[in-house]
């Protein structure tokens, strides 16, 4: 993984933020509920510790129930509706970060696929890496 920082923000740049250290993860999520709340066919997640991201600006936020039973909130910008993170009842203090919300997504390349169940037909996965039909065991950092 690169060594240089991880900076991102939203598609206006009301909010900003930036990950402090290296990754625990990085997953493509073809789950149902990323689709809905995308419109797209999967996304792509950074894991981190709670403590590494730092930001710049209040997200807003919407609270549901993800597919383990435990609550999800997903957190993204009340002006532009740009995705930017999710926290929840995840193992450990952890965030999930849209990978396309890097201002170079190129810094990152994902190790995996998850809920591949879900995908739909037409979006394309890389082949070489695995792909898993529902949630793997996770690193927690
Ligand atoms: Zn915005
Ligand atoms: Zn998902």
């Amino acid at each position: 993984m690169s060594e240089s920082k991880l900076v991102g923000g939203c598609l206006c740049g009301e909010i900003r933020y930036e990950i402090i250290g290296e990754p625990v993860f990085v997953s493509q999520c073809c789950c149902k509920d990323c689709q809905k709340a995308t419109g797209t066919g999967h996304t792509t997640i950074i894991g981190i510790r709670g403590d590494q991201l730092q930001m710049a600006g209040t997200p807003r936020t919407y609270t549901n129930t993800g597919d383990t039973g435990g609550s999800v909130t997903r957190h993204f910008c009340g002006t532009c509706a740009g995705r930017l993170y999710t926290t929840g009842d995840l193992p450990g203090d952890m965030k999930i970060v849209q990978a396309g919300s890097l201002d170079d997504p190129n810094q990152v390349s994902p190790i995996n696929a998850i809920y591949v169940k879900d995908k739909p037909v037409w979006d394309m996965l890389d082949p070489n890496i695995p792909h898993f039909e529902g949630m793997p065991e996770r690193p927690t950092g």
